[in-house]
């Protein structure tokens, strides 16, 4: 929750400190707006508390023969996936979930990875997951890329293909593979900076921000030492779902092997969630959208909250404007709370008329640099909740008289 700025800040006389309030006010004439969109990293829309959704990620490894896999088991594990609405993510997609809500899992979602860059990620997965639009990542330990030991390994021009594509994203698996816990420090940083150092010159333009760690192996100095050399996520072999709460750097995934059942495969990934229909969903549907798209919510969905974070650039009055689509399925009551430097004001719409244009709240007061949002739930409304656009407008410095002291 943004901070509640009620009551905190000091206000005094104008007299008293005349000189810094013309400085304040010299400051503060300028004309502003600041738009805020529902795609913009500001806004977040969540599920209801206790539905929160969780994503699976899945371990391969070798997917043919040599590997005692059966391909066939592969594609028809892809096929299931297909054929029950699964989707699924990279690892940027997960890193932006967990990190800002964005995306949401609508459907149930999984992350698909294998491990150690064997050939069948070319030969076997690469062609199956396309054929489904799926998404992979390749954990590669890059000191073996194009080498042939007990088993082939994809060179730079199958892991480039795959890549450009768009279809396997190539992340780090180390160089060597060892467990990266029993390495001196220059060794463990010669591991990890040096295999994303490779990645990211070997696939042109590619930021590598992924690692998978050998053996599931790590410990608290290899996540210090990862997060050093650039990594913003790190996956274990410790099977779990993933929250929005899974420390990043210990993302959880469940094996599949050789001999995993169907059943086992089908139990697995039915532990992600999504979907539900108590999330917001993201609708083109009502054309006088503001930029791409606008979010909504079922009236009655307790719980579901979406939320607009602002820091003004300066102390004064803002005035509040909210931009929808209207309908007539639209709440007549859609509350906006308004968080502001006095409290909290709740406005509400009536959503089934006035959309495609600034609506304005209210002007409240608040103070530069400090965290306001304005919240649209669902809980009590009584038809669909659309949560689009918000716009801050300047409206004045300082009250008659007064002075607003900046942040605490
Ligand atoms: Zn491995």
């Amino acid at each position: 929750m943004p901070r509640n700025q009620t009551g905190s800040h000091a206000a005094v006389k104008a007299s008293a400190l005349l000189s810094l309030g013309l400085a304040l006010l010299a400051a503060s004439t300028a004309a502003q707006e600041v738009i805020i969109d529902n795609l913009d990293p500001q806004f977040t829309s969540q599920l209801a508390p206790g539905s929160e959704g969780g994503v699976v990620v899945l371990m391969y490894h070798g997917l043919d023969g040599s590997f005692g896999y059966d391909p066939a088991d592969f594609q028809a594990q892809m096929q299931y996936l297909a054929d029950n609405g699964y989707a699924t993510w990279t690892m940027d997609q997960l890193l932006g979930w967990i990190e800002t809500g964005t995306p949401e899992p609508v459907s149930p979602t999984v992350v698909l990875t294998f491990d150690d860059n064997y050939l069948t990620v070319y030969s076997v997965a690469y062609p199956t997951l396309q054929s489904h639009g799926f998404v992979g990542i390749n954990f590669t330990h890059t000191a073996y890329v194009g080498v042939v030991t007990s088993y082939d390994h994809c060179d730079w021009i199958e892991i480039s293909a795959m890549e450009s594509a768009g279809v396997l994203f190539t992340e780090s698996h180390s160089r060597t593979h060892p467990d990266l816990t029993t390495l001196s420090d220059s060794s463990l940083n010669t591991e990890l900076a040096g295999s994303r150092s490779a990645i990211e010159t070997n696939i042109p333009g590619k930021t590598c921000r992924h690692l998978a760690y050998p053996y599931g192996a790590y410990d608290g100095r290899v996540i210090t030492f990862a997060e050093t050399a650039g990594y913003e996520t790190a996956v274990t072999t410790v099977p779990g779902v993933v929250t929005r709460s899974t420390p990043l750097m210990e993302i959880g995934r469940y094996g599949v092997n050789p001999d995993t059942p169907m059943s086992t495969f089908i139990s697995t990934v039915s532990n992600a969630s999504g979907g539900g229909g108590v999330e917001w969903t993201s609708s083109t549907s009502e054309p006088e959208h503001w930029s791409s798209d606008y979010q909504y919510a079922p009236g009655g969905t307790a719980g579901a909250v979406a939320t607009w974070v602002f820091t003004p650039s300066q102390s004064g009055e803002w005035a509040i404007d909210v931009w929808y689509t209207d309908h007539s399925n639209r709440a007549t009551n859609a509350p906006y709370a308004v968080n502001h430097a006095d409290g909290t004001t709740v406005y509400r719409v009536d959503q089934t008329s006035g959309g495609g244009a600034w609506n304005t709240l209210g002007s409240h007061m608040f103070h530069q640099g400090n965290y306001y949002s304005v919240q649209l739930t669902a809980d009590d409304a009584d038809g669909f909740v659309i949560a689009d656009a918000i716009r801050l407008r300047w409206v004045s410095s300082v009250p008659a008289g007064l002075v607003i002291l900046g942040a605490e």
